[in-house]
């Protein structure tokens, strides 16, 4: 185990079966949290595998042979997780994303979509939903995800460099496969596709100016992301995240960029145009800026449990209502009474010393 990889003690068993109340209302949209959030966008993460070691999320001397994945039957089962979506829906929730692990790994991935596409929202208007992929499967599941009703797209790339990418990525994967994987997604008919480039310090922080050339004027916006200290095997350290005002400055200072208004009321990324008018970059800084008091998002972990933060240490257990035979009158009823409870706000208290607190894995609750 190198030297900046901590051990990790398994967070995924200690998430407790949510309390049913004993008087339940009919969800109305407009339950909210103890700071007044609502609950508006949800992750799902339908698989912890992932073909990718990339070493800030699944590193290989954690993430090994010996890794206990969960098994098969601890995965939600695609109907599970319609249900589980349309009582989130009923809270309030427009947006999902589908995400991991590696989403296009789980088999059929369009067929959940083709699910969640029939749910709508409480205006009678369609899902807003999304994928995050590292896209090396994308070539041969863009049609089918488009057909069945996703919406949107979300690459994940770091670098443009060969050897930087293979090193990030930890299994050697081309930069070029990931690139014929957005061009596939694009010609399936998804526009303005996100890539989201998670920037190290002494890492990749060569590459980002390259990165937003590259991407300059195709219609697809790059996203720059502060490292973050998610779960707790990837090492985190302050001193290797390159703030996103930096990385605003490094690309400014050959392509002007200007500061433009969010589309949207909690949206995570700051938006920053180019001047001359040839399309977008975002930054998400949820190191430097913490966006917690905007922050309307829930998880559901591969096999069920729910999550109010993305730092969280643990989680409640959804999975085990469904499975006991609740009704989802009672499931609705304990979702909204965990909500209602949720105090989060990790981003506004990161220090070095709360890094190193024990927290559940990216891969298992979804990015
Ligand atoms: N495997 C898919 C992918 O990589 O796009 C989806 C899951 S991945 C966990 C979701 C997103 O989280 C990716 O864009 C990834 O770069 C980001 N991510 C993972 N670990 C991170 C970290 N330590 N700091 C910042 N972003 C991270
Ligand atoms: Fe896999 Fe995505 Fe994590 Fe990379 S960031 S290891 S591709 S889940
Ligand atoms: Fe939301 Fe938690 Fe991130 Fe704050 S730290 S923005 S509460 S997920």
């Amino acid at each position: 185990m190198s030297a900046n990889v901590i051990p990790i003690v398994d967070q995924r068993a200690a998430s407790p079966v949510p309390v049913i109340p004993a008087h339940t209302h009919d969800p109305n949209g407009t339950l909210a949290d103890t700071r007044g959030r609502s609950l508006r966008d949800l992750r799902i993460s339908v698989t912890d595998r992932c073909n990718f070691r990339c070493t800030y999320c699944m590193p290989k001397d954690v993430f090994d042979k010996d890794y206990q994945f969960l098994p098969k039957n601890d995965l939600l089962s695609f109907e599970e997780i319609a249900r589980m979506t349309r009582l989130f829906v009923g809270h309030g929730v427009e947006k999902i994303r589908l995400t991991g692990g590696e989403p296009l790994l789980r088999k059929h991935l369009d067929v959940l979509v083709g699910m969640l596409a029939l749910i709508k929202t409480h205006d009678g208007s369609p899902l807003d939903i999304a994928l995050t992929t590292n896209a090396t499967l994308l070539a041969k599941q863009a049609h089918a995800l488009k057909a069945a009703g996703l919406n949107r797209v979300t690459v994940s790339l770091d670098s443009l460099d060969e050897a930087t990418f293979r090193a990030m990525n930890d299994v050697d994967y081309p930069v070029t496969d990931v690139l014929k994987g957005i061009d596939a997604a694009h010609d399936a008919g998804f526009a303005s596709i996100k890539i989201n480039m998670v920037v190290k310090k002494g890492v990749n922080d060569q590459d980002v100016v390259a990165m937003a050339r590259y991407f300059k004027g195709s219609g697809h916006i790059v996203r720059f992301i502060e490292f973050m200290d998610v779960g707790s095997s990837n090492g985190w350290r302050m001193n290797d995240v390159v703030s996103s005002t930096d990385i605003v400055r490094m690309i400014s200072s050959e392509m002007p960029l200007i500061q433009v208004q969010s589309n949207y009321t909690g949206e995570v990324a700051q938006r920053w145009a180019y001047a001359d008018g040839s399309g977008e970059i975002g930054v998400i800084s949820s190191v430097t800026q913490a966006f917690c008091a905007t922050c309307t998002r829930a998880r559901i972990s591969t096999d069920g449990k729910l999550y109010t933060c993305l730092f969280a240490q643990s989680g409640h257990d959804l999975r085990a209502l469904m499975r006991a035979g609740y009704s989802d009158k009672d499931i609705t009823g304990a979702i909204g009474l965990v909500w209602g409870q949720r105090d989060d706000h990790y981003s506004e208290m990161r220090t070095e010393a709360t890094a190193g607190i024990q927290k559940v894995e990216m891969s298992y609750i979804g990015g």
